[in-house]
Parts: structure tokens; sequence; C-alpha cells
């Protein structure tokens, strides 16, 4: 048992609850109390645990990076300053055809570190070589979405046979920690073909989709020419769309597209600091929630952001949607802390396990140190956590009751 005492709990609960001088005891990979610590020590006076004394901490439940490709920390800051067509054709898809397994299991390993580090616990992922990514991210404690990924461009053709072939292969692997996602890499480099196949696989074997969509102004603008509709109503046209979709990026979406995101129950994973760097576009954050859209946080890969820092992310986050709506009251703080968490939860279809400090649910409980000049005074927690908490501020995490920081 871990008994967490004397600490500020940010809970995430449906009532985003936040707890003073809170306690949380953690009975094998489960959340069993929540209270008051001066109670729940009374209570638990005789129980067998190691106690952590969390004072002048806050403590988040563990954040959920929607979208990444860990790997891709082998490649930061390797080609910077270009646009995402030039970046990807040039430079990343020719370095990334020399990575081989062992370069990208100690990739993924870095990443996991660093997102250890800045208070991640679950990522989804999409890269390819998925058995070293297991192996990468079961040494480290993460929980990993592993994306088996389709692509028939830039120098790859990983087509549904090599797909279900993996999928038989890894599915004995999978479990609480390890789970196992199609990824579909974007409309533009995976055939018709190969999209309605993944959706019926997909289906089938009861899994998520992952896929970029609607990255790039030049992404729509080849649709239209292609397919004569947009990249959303594309896929919903070929039946692609469903409640197991999560789009990463949907910078250029109409008004018509996002109402069809939202009927289909798609979730987005918003990349804001991604798409800035890449100058893709700003994903309309405003009109997507007021629609009813799940909207999720994620980083993207590691060469295009350029680290796995929720907490910068969920900063920018709620930056550039103040300017693009000209309004400083949109993605408040709490909104944005949502789709770091529970949101990012509801996405992965885990929100009955993870996502929020709730009894029952899976014990991934992370520790900032509020110690700080930087973090004074305490007036609002969650603003602290959105617009001044760094990921250097992590102190301790938790992953399934076991401590990993
Ligand atoms: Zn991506």
């Amino acid at each position: 048992m871990i008994f967490i005492k004397n600490t500020t709990i940010v809970t995430q609960n449906s009532k985003r609850q936040i707890i003073e001088d809170g306690a949380i005891l953690a009975e094998g990979n489960k959340i069993a109390d929540i209270g008051q610590s001066a109670k729940l020590e009374k209570k638990y006076a005789k129980a067998k645990k190691k106690t952590i004394d969390g004072r002048g901490k806050v403590a988040i439940p563990g954040l959920i990076n929607a979208h990444t490709h860990a790997a891709m920390s082998l490649l930061r800051g390797f080609a910077d300053d270009m646009p995402l067509n030039d970046w990807l054709e040039k430079k990343i898809w020719p370095a990334e055809a020399k990575l081989g397994p062992e370069d990208i299991c100690r990739g993924t390993k870095m990443a996991c570190q660093e997102m250890l580090q800045s208070g991640t616990t679950t990522f989804n992922n999409m890269y390819w070589q998925p058995a070293q990514e297991i192996r990468a991210a079961r040494e480290i404690g993460l929980q990993d979405f592993v994306g088996l990924t389709a692509l028939d461009s830039g120098g790859m053709d990983i087509g549904p046979a090599q797909i279900a072939a993996e999928y038989e292969r890894l599915k004995s692997k999978t479990g609480e920690d390890i789970k196992l996602v199609l990824t579909p890499h974007s409309i533009y480099a995976v055939s018709e073909e190969t999209l309605r196949w993944c959706k019926k696989f997909a289906d089938d074997n009861d899994l998520l989709l992952h896929i970029h969509l609607s990255e790039t102004e030049e992404e729509v603008k080849n649709c239209l020419a292609k397919h004569k509709c947009q990249p959303v109503e594309y896929l919903e046209k070929i039946g692609f769309l469903g409640g197991n979709v999560v789009a990463a990026h949907c910078c250029w979406l109409s008004e018509k597209e996002i109402k069809i995101l939202a009927k289909q129950k798609v979730s987005v994973a918003h990349c804001p600091v991604s798409n800035l760097k890449l100058s893709s576009g700003v994903a309309p954050l405003g009109k997507l929630l007021k629609a009813g859209v799940n909207v999720a946080l994620g980083t993207d890969g590691p060469a295009s952001n350029n680290c796995l820092d929720m907490f910068g992310e969920m900063k920018i986050a709620a930056l550039i949607h103040k300017w693009d709506e000209r309004n400083p009251a949109a993605a408040d703080a709490q909104t944005i802390l949502d789709m770091a968490t529970i949101n990012g939860a509801k996405a992965l279809k885990i929100d009955k396990n993870i996502g929020s400090i709730d009894i029952g649910k899976q014990a991934d409980i992370v520790l900032i140190d509020f110690d700080k000049p930087r973090l004074k005074p305490r007036h609002n927690m969650v603003s602290h956590l959105v617009y001044a908490a760094q990921g250097g501020d992590v102190c301790g995490v938790i992953i399934g009751g076991k401590v990993l920081l």
C-alpha cells in the first residue's frame, strides 16, 4: 500500500474537486481511498504501508499524451524551421528509413523517460517496430497505446498483411499497460483500400484507430482535387469514422466537418506546439468543444515539438486559442487541464480506469513540487498547473500503484 498524505489533490473527478490537506491510499494498482489527511491517517494507522509526505506538493492524475511518435526523440533538432512536406519528405522519412530495431527501442526508451519525468503516464503512439516499442515502454513503466502503422509512402510500405501478422504476433503481449491500436498514417500516405481494411480490422478486433487528419491546408487542397471533398467528408464517405477514431491535428475543418466529427463521436488529439512550429495551422478548439467533440491533447513527435512536456503543451494550447478567438476567456485553465487528463482517457476509451483521481481507478498519480517561488502564492492550483508549472516541477510519479519516480 502507498499512502500519500498532507497534500493538495486536484482530483479531476466529475465535480472537479480540489482537496486541501488530502490523502490518497493506493492498494495494489488501484486507488483505494481519498479524503482528508488526518481522517485517513487515523483510519489506516495500523495498515502496513509506504508513506509519502506530500506537504508542499500537488497531486494530479497522470497526464495523457494523446498523440506522439516516441522514437522520434532520436531526430530532435535534426530538421527544424521547414514546412511539413519538405520536413517529412526531404529530412525525416529518409532519416527514419535508416533506423533499425535497436535504434527505435532506444529512442522510445528515451522518450518514455522524458514523459515519465514530466508527469505523463499514458501515451498514444504512432510508429513502427511495435515489438521494440513494447519492450521500451515496459522497461520504463509507461502505459502505451502501441500503433500498428499503415503507410504506403515515404519509402515504407506497411500494408494489411504485415499489420495482421504483427497483430497476431503481439496480441499476447498486451495487458493493462500495453494496448494495440491501428494507425493508418493519414489520408495522403495510405490508400483508400488500406483505410477501409484498417477500419474493418479495428472494428472486428475492438481496437482504436489513430490517424493524422487535416493537419495542413495543402492536405485539404489535395483531398479536394483528388476526392472532390474535404478530408473528414472523405473519411466519412469511405465509412472510416466512428467512436473508436482518434484524429490528430484537425487544423483545417469546415463547419460541416466539425458536425461530422461530433456526430461520429471522433476524438481529436490537439497538438498546438507542433502545429505552430510547422506552421500547419490552429485547430478550431472552441468550435469543436461547442459541437461536443471530445478534444484531448498531444505533443506530436519530439522532432516537431521539440519536447514531450505536456505542461508546455497545456500553456501553449490555452494561449493560442485566446488569441485565435480574440477572447481571453477562451480555453480556460480547467478546460485545458481536462484535455490533458480526462479527455485523453475518453479518447482512448479508458476513462473508467484513468484520467482522474477517483476511488477504484488505477493509481496513476503525479506529484508536483509547488514549494517554489514560481508556483506561489497558491491562489488557484488549476491556473498554476496550466500557466506556471513545467515538466521539471514533477517530483513524483506513480503508475498502476508503482512508484516510478
Ligand atoms: Zn504526428
